[in-house]
């Protein structure tokens, strides 16, 4: 790893090292250290107080052989979180005092005189909880964010997070990226979902959009012939926030001219890998396998496999259809399928956990999920009556169903059992540890549909964005059967989550016209969101392509965080709101008046 991008900090007026960095040589040397007084222990007249910065604890030896009266004194009144600065000798700690769980474990500094910085006030939240403490309730612990995050597992979050952005920084660079900012005050984004706006106040009644993203800026810039562009970026969108999603959140942004997917993945897959690698020192191996978006639905039920999990689905339609049990009948009968997988050694799964795993399946929008089991006297479950006999047989023989094993099955349309399928699939294999958690699971998935059918309205939306170039030729054929048109668009997955996405972009301005009407937009509408785009395709634009990680995710996964609140350094709830700064907030009649707005009276 590059130490260098997060090196130590040289000395200053208050310290000559950090706590947690004090070199072993320096014992017998004076030094000062600044920071926090941690946790104590009063031994009589004997006290130690850990002081804590951002790198480490340093043990402070309070002492009446070495220390003098007044600072003893001193040293009695600090409370916790009290800010400090010290001077002493450093020492060895005596051998049934070292703690070799922390680097400077095996020192202490023996404190000469102390000054109080600055005081703390009793704490709502203690920051030196004891180990098997459980945290505070989250809404208490985000209302007092800074001291939650004096917790080591943040320090070391955010010292992964910046070394991950560093890398991709230099990645790019090295690459002949040129780091570029783009507006924050902007117009609608063609992302999907809905901006954030601000009210102009010059232009009275008149908003900005806060960007989605960077992408009809970054597209200009290859417009413009700056040929390779990046953006450590922040997007904001006002999505009805799900369990772990927040309004904005953090990309690196990237654009390159000339290029086709090949040249794409290359310059990703050598980022992410030096993203990894400066990161947590994990070795990315690349190129990553790629798999077509039909591939993946159809081996694993969805466009964001998980690679850790064995199991792949199969069609077992085939085999089943005639066998005589009723669902299957009716089923294909409707130009259905039954589709499952095996799970060695799951016959031990009990009856009462594949009664719930059937209720996760009918959540998931199937009819429900049926199993049979292959145990020493045969079959058992659902269908398991019909498969006596040959069919039985032939069914286990081709899809080597052992003894012991259980094999869950969905029947219905695709479109139903596959969230169904790649459910179960991630749900049993975490419980029977299926997972191999050392592998890594990078994959490309490819070729996305371009258009996906709105699920109320049935109207078209783009799967991707509206300005990623179609697979086809033609604009012709895209307005003719425009859902079985492909796109060139990518996603990155890693075990089992969407970290990239991008496209090669759609520079002819034919497919351009068919794209937008497709989706519904009427000229003036494509005037009036996108024109700006438009126009500058008119004066000579390159074909290109691009790509964005999502760093706040990235990074959740680098560091095994259960969310991505505990990468981002102020984070909203779930609600969207700020608790520490308490945001969003209402707006006074003047503050309303200068912007020629009025609040809705209800
Ligand atoms: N703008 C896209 C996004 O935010 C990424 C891209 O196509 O480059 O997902």
């Amino acid at each position: 790893m590059n130490e260098a991008s997060s090196g130590a900090p040289r000395p200053t007026a208050y310290r000559d090292a950090m706590c947690g960095a004090v070199p072993e040589e320096w014992v017998g040397r004076e030094i000062r250290l600044s920071g926090w007084a941690h946790r104590r222990r009063d031994l009589g007249a004997v006290v130690f107080i850990e002081l804590r910065d951002r790198s480490g604890i340093m043990q402070l030896a309070f002492n009446p052989d070495w220390t003098p009266a007044d600072v003893l004194d001193a040293a009695a009144g600090l409370k916790a979180e009290d800010v400090i600065t010290v001077e002493g000798t450093l020492a060895e700690r005596p051998a049934d005092a070292v703690n070799p769980d922390v680097p400077t474990g095996r020192l202490e500094l023996r404190v000469t005189a102390m000054r109080r910085l600055s005081e703390s006030d009793t704490l709502p939240i203690l920051v030196a909880a004891p180990p098997d403490d459980e945290l505070p309730d989250e809404e208490l612990r985000l209302r007092y964010r800074y001291l939650d995050l004096r917790r080591p597992e943040f320090m070391r979050n955010f010292e992964v997070r910046h070394r991950a952005i560093a890398a991709a920084r230099s990645s790019l660079s090295a690459d002949g990226f040129l780091e570029i900012e783009t507006p924050l005050l902007t117009r609608p984004t063609p992302e999907g979902a809905r901006d954030y706006v601000v009210p102009s106040r010059v232009h009275e009644g008149e908003f900005y959009a806060l960007p989605q993203s960077p992408q009809l800026y970054k597209q200009i810039l290859m417009v413009s012939g700056f040929d390779r562009y990046f953006q450590i970026a922040r997007c904001l969108r006002d999505e009805d926030l799900r369990a772990d999603r927040q309004p904005e959140f953090t990309q690196v942004d990237a654009e390159m001219s000339f290029v086709d997917e090949n040249d794409v993945f290359d310059v990703c897959e050598r980022m992410l890998a030096a993203m990894w690698w400066e990161g947590i020192g994990a070795d990315v191996s690349v190129p990553f396998p790629r798999l077509t978006h039909s591939e993946a639905m159809e081996r694993f039920g969805t466009d964001k496999p998980d690679l850790r999990i064995a199991w792949e689905l199969v069609d077992l339609t085939d085999s089943l259809r005639g066998i005589g049990f009723t669902i299957f009948e009716k089923v294909t009968a409707e130009g259905g399928r039954i589709r499952g997988f095996v799970v060695p050694g799951g016959g031990t799964i009990s009856r009462s956990r594949l009664e719930a795993l059937n209720g996760l399946a009918q959540k998931q929008g199937a009819a429900g999920m049926l199993w049979v089991k292959r145990g020493a006297e045969g079959w058992s479950g659902g269908p398991a009556r019909f498969l006596k006999g040959a069919a039985g047989d032939q069914l286990a023989r081709e899809r080597g169903i052992n003894e012991g094993d259980l094999l869950v099955l969905v029947a219905g349309a695709d479109a139903e059992t596959s969230p169904a399928l790649d459910v179960l699939r991630r749900t049993i294999a975490t419980e029977v540890e299926a997972v191999d958690e050392t592998a890594n699971g990078w994959l490309w998935v490819t070729d996305f549909p371009l258009f996906e059918a709105d699920a109320v309205t049935g109207a078209a939306t783009a799967s991707h964005h509206p300005f990623t170039m179609p697979s086809t030729a033609s604009a012709t054929e895209l307005l003719e059967d425009p859902f079985s048109v492909r796109a060139r668009a990518y996603d990155v997955v890693y075990n089992g989550w969407e970290i990239c996405s991008g496209s090669i972009r759609c520079h002819d301005p034919a497919l351009q016209e068919a794209i937008l009407q497709v989706l519904g937009f009427s000229r003036e509408e494509t005037r009036d969101r996108f024109g700006f785009l438009l126009e500058a395709f008119r004066y000579g634009v390159p074909p290109h392509g691009g790509f964005a990680v999502g760093v706040d995710r990235a990074v959740t996964l680098m560091v095994g965080a259960a969310s991505l609140r505990e990468v981002i350094a102020f984070p909203k709830t779930t609600a969207a709101r700020g608790l520490m700064e308490d945001a969003p907030t209402q707006l006074g009649e003047s503050e309303l008046d200068a912007f020629g707005l009025r609040r809705r009276s209800s």
